[in-house]
């Protein structure tokens, strides 16, 4: 459970609350409302949730709406769906965007403390002088404006007296600091812009370093949780909550952000493949958004399983995407009805079968978990097999069905092919068997063995569903040789078949769950399918090399 696993932020966490430094530990979860949220933001979710929650503590979901261009109120309820769909409830809803007034405040205060001062330098420019790992960076000429000046300035730039670009608020720390982002880092940039939630009020907007930090000390954020690439801003983080004077101190940690094979996860990716229209939007099964995984057939425990399974650390890891896979069978496995549906139908006639009569079977609904009961499913003279079953010319070792071949039908009969019926152009279309009413399912018959064992649906009732199957959306070959993604999307990620299902699941309801023998576990789409029209997405074939 996860109460038991740990980490070094819960050892710190621990520690804190130990030696009194904190009482009440309070994280947040603060994403960007510019795209939908993807597998590794549910760990942040989970980090940050579990984290506050395993000690009585809060977490606040916090919007980090500083960059209007991006940034969009679907995003914003999409995310919010997220998170409780993945089992979170957050203490407080906030944006940044509140706190656009404090923060400005807050940059006067800087000013008037001759820490912050107005630049006209080009965005080049800046990065011109800022030197490099090796190299000091350069004052830039209007470093020392007065006070008087500079706000004057800024309250201009509030005002809306220059255009984007035109000028910036710089923090005044240290031109020929090792660390780059110490040297006299932006503050404030000029967008005229319209904000999502904040319209045309403001012209400026505080950069993510300055926001970010003083959001969480409002918020009486303890524990500020990022990723690696934050780690050379800790200092800035620092600066900003002391030289702003914020009464409560956040500090920031870091941890390495989850990366899985063969997956693009980025937000900026994941538009450009619903803005080019390469998936049908942010929750196509083959996003490794949280959509699109819910979509696709992931639980919400799957995905807490699955974080919880992976750790946090503060390497670099790449995830094996099959890992995820893992979790959501485990899951299923005694949770999902196993029914029959016939993904490549071949229709089989038992000749020896009187014609018009149907006899109901008794199935299981879960060979692993007797509580899910049984269910009666019809059985008749014609039904489907899979395609694949058959085969006319088989290798050694093929047990399933062949000319001669006995095999048993699962909660059925054996049945044996006695004949292949071929169309014009040589494709086999139909098979002509004969079963034994001896070897009943149940009937306790041991006269002899077969060796295969396959799934079949009746077919005067069976129910007509597609079926779609998939495979990553971009190949390894992004991963292995450094290829723009959109140059590698796989275009086989999505097979649709046509082919059927038992009658009793005619009925089933978007996001109802099945393992389907022999091809996994299946969702049934909650867009595609309709009253008349069942629709199954593949969640993940049964096994895989990766399982134990
Ligand atoms: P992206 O690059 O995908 O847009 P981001 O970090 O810019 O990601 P935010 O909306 O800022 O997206 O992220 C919200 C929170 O989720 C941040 O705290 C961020 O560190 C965390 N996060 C984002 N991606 C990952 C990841 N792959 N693994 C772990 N945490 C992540
Ligand atoms: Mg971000
Ligand atoms: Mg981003």
């Amino acid at each position: 459970n996860n109460t038991s696993s740990s980490n070094f932020i819960r050892q710190i966490v621990a520690e804190d609350l130990k030696s009194g430094r904190t009482r009440q530990v309070i994280t947040r979860f603060p994403p960007e409302p510019n795209g939908y949220l993807h597998i590794g933001h549910a760990k942040s979710i989970c980090l940050n949730f579990e984290l506050a929650d395993d000690v009585g503590g809060r977490t606040n979901l916090r919007f980090d709406d500083t960059n209007p261009v991006k940034e969009d109120t679907e995003y914003v309820e999409s995310i919010q769906d997220d998170v409780k769909w993945l089992g979170f409830e957050w203490e407080e809803l906030h944006f940044a965007s509140d706190y656009f007034e404090e923060l400005y405040e807050r940059a006067e205060l800087l000013i008037r403390k001759g820490k912050a001062y107005v630049c006209d330098l080009s965005a080049d420019q800046i990065r011109e002088l800022r030197g490099t790992l090796t190299e000091p960076g350069t004052n830039s000429p209007y470093r020392d404006r007065s006070v008087e000046e500079n706000l004057d300035l800024f309250r201009r730039m509030r005002a809306g007296e220059f255009r984007d670009g035109e000028r910036v608020l710089r923090a005044k720390i240290d031109m020929s600091s090792p660390n780059i982002n110490m040297r006299d880092p932006v503050l404030y940039r000029i967008a005229h812009a319209h904000h999502h939630r904040t319209g045309d009020a403001w012209c400026i907007y505080p950069m993510y370093d300055y926001a970010h930090p003083l959001s969480d000390a409002i918020e009486g954020v303890t524990h500020s949780i990022c990723t690696l690439e934050f780690e050379d801003h800790r200092p800035l983080y620092d600066w900003t909550i002391a030289e702003c004077e914020m009464e409560s101190e956040p500090h920031q940690y870091e941890f390495g952000r989850l990366n899985l094979t063969n997956t693009v996860m980025s937000k900026r990716k994941l538009k450009q493949l619903v803005d080019e229209k390469v998936v049908d939007g942010w929750d196509d099964p083959r996003m490794p958004t949280i959509s699109g995984l819910r979509r696709k057939g992931y639980t919400p425990e799957s995905i807490r399983a699955f974080c919880r399974a992976i750790g946090v650390s503060k390497g670099y890891g790449l995830v094996d995407e099959r890992m995820l896979e893992h979790f959501i069978r485990e899951d299923l496995k005694l949770k999902a009805l196993r029914t029959m549906g016939i993904i490549r139908p071949l229709k089989v006639v038992i000749t020896n079968y009187p014609e018009g009569q149907v006899e109901m079977l008794e199935a299981e609904n879960n060979a692993e978990n007797e509580e899910l009961g049984t269910r009666q499913i019809p059985f008749s003279r014609e039904i489907y097999i899979e395609q694949d079953d058959f085969m006319e010319n088989p290798p050694a070792k093929y047990f399933r069905l062949f000319p001669g071949n006995e095999v048993r039908l699962k909660h059925a009969y054996f049945i044996k092919c006695e004949e292949v019926i071929k169309d014009a152009s040589g494709n086999v279309i139909e098979l002509r068997c004969t079963y034994d009413p001896e070897t009943k399912s149940g009937s306790g018959f041991t006269g002899r063995k077969v060796k295969g064992t396959l799934h079949w649906v009746e077919a005067s009732q069976a129910v007509p569903a597609e079926f779609r199957l998939y495979e990553p959306l971009i190949t390894s070959e992004a991963e292995e040789t450094g290829k723009p993604f959109l140059e590698c999307i796989n275009p086989g990620s999505l097979e649709i078949l046509d082919g059927y299902v038992e009658r009793n699941m005619s009925g089933a309801q978007g996001q109802e769950k099945f393992q389907f023998f022999r091809h996994g576990y299946f969702n049934v789409d909650p867009k595609l399918s309709a009253d008349d029209k069942l629709v199954f997405n593949r969640i993940v074939s049964l096994k895989s090399s990766f399982d134990p």
